[in-house]
C-alpha cells in the first residue's frame, strides 16, 4: 500500500468503529517486533507497525505521511 492510499483507507474506516476496533486488536507487536495480526505462507509476518496498525490508529502514522 502507499501512503495516500493507507491514509484514504483509515479515513474510509472512521465509518467501521467495529471494523477499526478489530484490527486494533489484531495488529500488535510480538515480543520480537513482528506483527501477530499478519501472517505469510511464504515468509515471517511483517515488522510492526503493518499497514493495518497504521490505518486502524493501533500504531500513530510515521510523521510526514
Ligand atoms: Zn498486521
Amino acid at each position: 500500500m502507499t501512503d495516500h492510499s493507507l491514509i484514504t483507507t483509515a479515513r474510509l474506516l472512521l465509518h467501521w468503529p467495529e471494523v477499526v476496533s478489530a484490527l486494533r486488536e489484531i495488529h500488535q507487536p510480538d515480543p520480537d517486533g513482528r506483527c501477530l495480526g499478519c501472517t505469510s505462507q511464504v515468509g515471517p509476518a511483517p515488522w510492526w507497525p503493518c499497514g493495518l496498525a497504521l490505518v486502524s490508529g493501533a500504531a500513530p502514522f510515521p510523521p510526514g505521511m
